[in-house]
């Protein structure tokens, strides 16, 4: 059966309409799926029986079954998801302080091939649509009690948004919407290793979301080994692409650099870095390496960060040093998957459905 999830706004309208039901009962439901948490439509109370009776006829609400579900002490909880057709994704509900902000995926696999990640290691199965996307919203919300909302959703999960654009963009349009989520757009991060035709139809097509920008290296020779879908793109046109996009939008970009021990993390990077992006107006974050089981990778030493960060901030560039959360359940980056579960986890029984 088909979600009800990957109708857009026009499709559930029509099929109301072909059925003889008014229109306006799409933004009861829709109101009922984001905001009321109903997950049955026998729960959309003030729906004809009729309605909701030829709804759950045609449709479901829920498709993927939740395969594990882990809680780390630090509030952070991360959901493995299985589809019915293949594949299985992750997503994490990260609370900080007022924050509750998910970390979604947006394809079954990655075929970017970063090297020190996890995601890409067995390439990309498939993208997801736009309903298992905002399946993945509508669980991590479920989480959370009544009287908490989502305040922040990051596309930071598995797989690479703008290789899926069309359906990352349906479903952050749902989180987004009045009747949907209601996320402000400025809440919502897009991350994405820079393919700049995708990036400049998104800055054609819908420039409001926040573009964090995955950089990893401060020149090609690096970048091209530590992201090897550089080598057919090049640092200064993934630049000038997020600069159109920073121009339309308005929006300061981020740009991310996941700092790799002895790889990327000495002062002479630092500087070069720096040059890069002076005369932008950018974040840069800097994520230490969380180790991934089998890579020879490492997290760099205190010390190389202390002097990475140094060269830096002497630079006057606008640095950020973000923390890890959920690093005792893997929720980093694409490795639940591949992972057994550490030792000092709280393990939950998955939700029914
Ligand atoms: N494909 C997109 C989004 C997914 S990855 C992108 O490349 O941005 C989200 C961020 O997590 C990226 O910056 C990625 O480089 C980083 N990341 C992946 N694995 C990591 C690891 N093991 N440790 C730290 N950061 C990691």
């Amino acid at each position: 059966m088909t979600s009800l999830l990957e109708l857009d706004r026009a499709a559930l309208r029509a099929w109301l309409v072909e059925r003889g039901f008014p229109a306006y009962r799409e933004g009861q439901i829709r109101r009922w799926i984001h905001q009321r948490r109903a997950e049955s439509f026998d729960a959309m109370s003030d729906l004809p029986k009729e309605l909701r009776a030829q709804l759950a006829e045609t449709f479901v609400l829920r498709t993927g079954t939740v395969a594990k579900h882990q809680q780390a002490s630090d509030g952070t909880e991360k959901l493995l998801i299985e589809w019915p057709g293949g594949g299985r994704i992750e997503c994490v509900l990260l609370r900080d302080e007022e924050r509750r902000t998910i970390c979604i995926s947006s394809q079954v696999g990655c075929a970017m091939g970063c090297v020190f990640c996890a995601s890409g290691l067995d390439g990309v199965d498939r993208s997801l649509t736009r309903g298992e996307i905002v399946e993945q919203m509508l669980r991590l919300q479920g989480l959370l009690p009544a009287d908490e909302r989502l305040s922040h959703i990051v596309v930071m999960g598995m797989g690479e948004p703008l290789a899926n654009l069309d359906n990352v963009v349906a479903a952050l349009r749902e989180a987004n919407a009045k009747d949907g989520l209601d996320i402000s757009a400025r809440r919502i991060t897009i991350s994405t290793v820079g393919l700049p035709p995708a990036l400049r139809r998104l800055t054609r097509e819908e420039p409001r979301f926040h573009l964090a920008v995955s950089l990893h290296a401060p020149n090609d020779r690096l970048r091209d080994e530590i992201v090897p879908v550089n080598r057919k793109i090049g640092i200064r046109a993934v630049l000038e692409a997020a600069d159109e996009y920073f121009e339309a939008s308005g929006r300061r970009l981020t740009y991310e650099y996941v700092l790799l021990g002895e790889l990327n993390d000495r002062p002479e990077h630092a500087r070069e870095l720096a040059a890069l992006l002076r005369g932008r107006t950018a974040l840069l974050n800097v994520i230490p390496y969380n180790p991934v089981a089998g890579l020879p990778y490492r997290t760099p030493t205190v010390e190389a960060i202390r002097n990475f960060r140094d060269e830096l901030e002497r630079r006057g560039v606008n640095v950020r040093f973000r923390q890890r959360k959920g690093d005792e359940i893997d929720a980093a980056c694409g490795q639940l998957r591949r992972s057994t579960p550490a030792v000092n986890l709280v393990a939950i029984a998955p939700p029914s459905g």
